[in-house]
């Protein structure tokens, strides 16, 4: 009806030239960000601009309060870290809609981002080169069982894999089992990449094989890149050939 919309945006890695033109025209035209406190710190305050900042684990609510604020006329942009579509807000704001037939004809938007294991990867040099998948690691919406099935086929399947929330205060454990797991599928000198804090200050890599990997590497700043069969290092990169010999 009043020509309010929602968006969802990616904020990319961390840092702000990594935000694309599209995502800073969309909050610059925007009445209302909501999102994740970290990410809506990062979006400049301004006058005629609400912010609205909501702690974790809430995103259906998020998402259905954007669409409510949406259908009252406002310009709403949900901010997610990285890409909306990655283990982020898009699906949440999907499933809200799916809920609500009512909202159904809401202009909504969705902007993408560069993710996390993208930006990672491309500061290593190009462990992603040839196939791969990406896990969330997280059992917040999956059974842990489901995690250990699909990291097992991700090893067995000949993947390069990304890990994302690899390892949480709430779940210190998991990560350590979920190494246990590839040692036992994968040969000792696979190389794994700990990626923490990607394009901002805090920023820092480490390669180490798998057989060196520990638990305390990583945390819910870091992605996780395990390389496939023939990544390797060249000079002080790392890279997957882009083929697997016939
Ligand atoms: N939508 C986001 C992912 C959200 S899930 C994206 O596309 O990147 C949150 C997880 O993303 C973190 O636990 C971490 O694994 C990863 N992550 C997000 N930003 C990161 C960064 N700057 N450096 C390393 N990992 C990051």
């Amino acid at each position: 009806m009043s020509g309010g919309w929602v968006t969802v945006a990616g904020l990319g890695p961390g840092d702000a030239a990594l935000v694309t033109p599209e995502v800073t025209a969309a909050l610059a035209q925007a009445t209302d960000v909501v999102g994740y406190i970290p990410y809506v710190a990062r979006v400049a305050p301004r006058p005629g601009l609400t912010l609205h900042a909501t702690d974790n684990r809430v995103e259906l609510d998020r998402a259905r309060h954007a669409l409510d604020l949406a259908a009252a006329g406002a310009r709403v942009v949900i901010v997610s870290s990285g890409d909306p579509g990655v283990f982020a807000m898009a699906s949440a704001l999907f499933e809200a809609l799916e809920a609500h037939p009512g909202r159904q004809g809401a202009d909504i938007r969705i902007l993408p981002g560069i993710t996390a294991m993208l930006a990672a990867a491309a500061r290593a040099g190009a462990p992603l080169g040839h196939d791969f998948c990406a896990i969330n690691l997280s059992d917040n919406l999956k059974p842990f069982t489901e995690v250990e099935r699909r990291v097992r086929h991700a090893a067995r399947g000949g993947f390069a894999m990304a890990f994302y929330n690899p390892r949480s205060r709430a779940r210190p454990h998991q990560f350590g089992q979920v190494l246990s797991l590839l040692r036992a599928e994968c040969e000792p000198e696979r190389l794994v990449l700990f990626a923490r804090a990607v394009s901002t200050p805090e920023e820092r890599l480490t390669c180490v094989t798998l057989a060196e990997a520990a638990p305390e590497m990583a945390d819910m700043r870091t992605v996780v890149i395990v390389g496939n069969q023939a990544t390797r290092r060249v000079g002080r990169w790392v890279y997957t050939p882009r083929g697997v010999p016939a």
